[in-house]
């Protein structure tokens, strides 16, 4: 598996711009993902934490020096627990919360997203099925 190269995590993208482009290793605590976590990335853990059949939203990433780096954010529209497993493998650890709803799990989507442009999000979160919910951050 080739190695990741985390882009800057816990910068806004008008922080990020006054950076240079390579600088990763920033600390979450910058931004908040406000998820529970992390935990190992695996069925037991997964099943242990995610009790609930519920829509809600997950980061995937690693922990050195005591900080958690992010890889890629996501969010289930119906059922976080079996969303979640799909990174089993090719992510070490995962931090989640519970949403009410598709759209508040969209928005916070968004917001993870924006906030972090974790480096494995190569695409803006897409909008639920048959949705027309905005992004609140771009509008898009
Ligand atoms: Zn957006």
């Amino acid at each position: 598996m080739a190695p990741y190269t985390p882009s800057p995590a816990g910068l806004s993208k008008r922080q990020s711009r006054k950076r240079e482009k390579r600088h990763p290793h920033i600390q979450d605590s910058m931004a908040s993902l406000d998820m529970n976590g992390s935990y190992p990335l695996t069925k037991e853990e997964i099943d242990k934490q995610i009790t609930k059949t519920s829509p809600g939203n997950y980061a995937y990433g690693y922990v050195k020096d005591n900080t958690f780096y992010v890889d890629y954010v996501g969010r289930a529209d119906s059922d976080l627990n079996d969303r979640i497993k799909h990174g089993i493998g090719k992510y070490k650890r995962f931090k989640y919360s519970y949403a009410k709803s598709a759209k508040e799990a969209y928005e916070k989507e968004c917001r993870n997203y924006h906030d972090f442009t974790p480096s494995d999000n190569k695409i803006h979160p897409d909008k639920p099925d048959g949705s027309d919910y905005m992004c609140p951050i771009c509008g898009q």
